[in-house]
């Protein structure tokens, strides 16, 4: 409940287009390199979870998740977690996440 708590309070309230709604977008973590089933893909209701055939792993876009939670549930090696909750030793995953849709072009993300 605190976590949800946290979530709401830092909320912009501007719901402009273009704008970033949400600050603590999910992300994906190492337990998915190898696995990549793509459960999450399937459950993301704004098809934010990207990957190519060359990557090992999926990524969460942080500039379209908006922060349902539908992925985590559905993981089986508990590899997403909101940005503010990352497991000790995972904080890099949230940059490594955005990396991904920045270095990646569009047209190639599956
Ligand atoms: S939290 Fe929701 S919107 Fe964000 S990646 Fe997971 S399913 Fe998609
Ligand atoms: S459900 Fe988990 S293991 Fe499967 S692709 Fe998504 S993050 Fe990776």
């Amino acid at each position: 409940m605190v976590a949800q708590g946290r979530a709401l309070a830092a909320a912009p309230t501007d719901a402009s287009p273009g704008r970033r709604l949400n600050p603590m977008p999910y992300v994906i973590t190492e337990p998915c390199i190898d696995v990549k089933d793509g459960s999450c893909v399937d459950a993301c209701p704004v098809d934010c979870i990207k990957t190519t055939p060359d990557h090992r792993m999926y990524y969460i876009d942080p500039d379209r998740c908006i922060d349902c939670n539908a992925c985590r549930h559905v993981c089986p090696v508990d590899a997403i977690y909101s940005s503010w909750e990352l497991p000790e030793g995972q904080e890099e995953y949230e940059q490594i996440n955005a990396d991904f849709f920045k270095t990646v072009p569009a047209a190639a993300q599956r």
